[in-house]
């Protein structure tokens, strides 16, 4: 699934091509999945956002187009088999790739969230000015969940998937299974350093492609973060750091994977 890194690097390739420019056509034929667009016909695009994994694109007469990937969504400069989406946007035409159709879109009066729960409770963005340890520590706070499945929560804190959770806790050396609430403040602090450390990281190379191919730039190019990667999808190979095992477990029903001797 598409990540912070990879929707934020959507965003900035799809901004200059959107930006200024008005939407002339949305074509689909599922309204279920893709609410309310015909509203956004006819209004130009002012900004291209970002929140957590969904993009936000601010639209004229106070409106929003919301549109959030899903498992295997994205966009694309030619049709493919998987086109469910054409948006056409003054001379541009972007298609909406999505073979497994977890992708959503949303039109709405501008920061009416109400529609999209998810969007309304999500938690702080990692890569803010304003993130810190306190801020992640406060988020944390009594759970006793695995720190694992609580990185996974959109409300404790937005953006993170099962590649940059796991990439993050390697870089913490923290335990993937660790109840969240036993965490000192020390790792706390190298936690929340390490998920900025690693989302950077990973924005720098362009997000993670997989071996499913799933994630790729509009114009077809790969991402290269998936090269970087110190444990997520190398189970049973040698850490990078140490030469143990890579060991992957389920934690809340998703893969994951962690050093047993450089996590602690
Ligand atoms: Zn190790």
């Amino acid at each position: 699934m598409p990540e912070l890194p990879e929707v934020e690097v959507t965003r900035r390739f799809l901004a200059p091509r959107v930006v200024g420019r008005r939407i002339l056509e949305i074509v689909h034929d599922d309204t279920a999945r893709y609410q309310g667009t015909q509203s956004a016909v006819g209004l130009r695009v002012i900004e291209a956002g970002r929140r957590g994994k969904f993009l936000r694109f601010r639209l004229e007469e106070d409106r929003e187009l919301i549109v959030h990937l899903g498992m295997s969504g994205g966009f694309r400069l030619q049709p493919t088999g998987h086109t469910r989406v054409v948006w056409k946007v003054g001379d541009q035409v972007l298609y909406f790739h999505d073979p497994r159709r977890f992708g959503r879109w949303w039109v709405i009066a501008e920061g009416d969230e109400s529609r999209i729960p998810l969007l309304a409770r999500m938690g702080p963005e990692p890569l803010d000015p304003g993130f810190s340890a306190a801020l992640l520590g406060a988020r944390l706070g009594k759970r006793q969940s695995p720190i694992k499945a609580v990185l996974l929560d959109q409300t404790v804190i937005a953006g993170l998937g099962n590649i940059y959770a796991d990439e993050s806790l390697f870089a913490a050396g923290i335990r993937p299974d660790r109840p969240a609430n036993t965490l000192e403040l020390a790792e706390v602090e190298a936690l929340a350093a390490a998920i900025r450390r690693v989302l950077a990281e990973a924005l720098k190379a362009g997000g993670s492609t997989l071996g499913d191919g799933a994630y790729r730039l509009p114009d077809a190019r790969p991402g290269y973060f998936q090269h970087a990667h110190k444990v997520y999808g190398r189970a049973a190979q040698p850490c990078r750091r140490c030469q143990t095992a890579i060991v992957r477990i389920k934690i809340a029903g998703r893969s994951t994977h962690f050093c047993p001797v450089c996590q602690r």
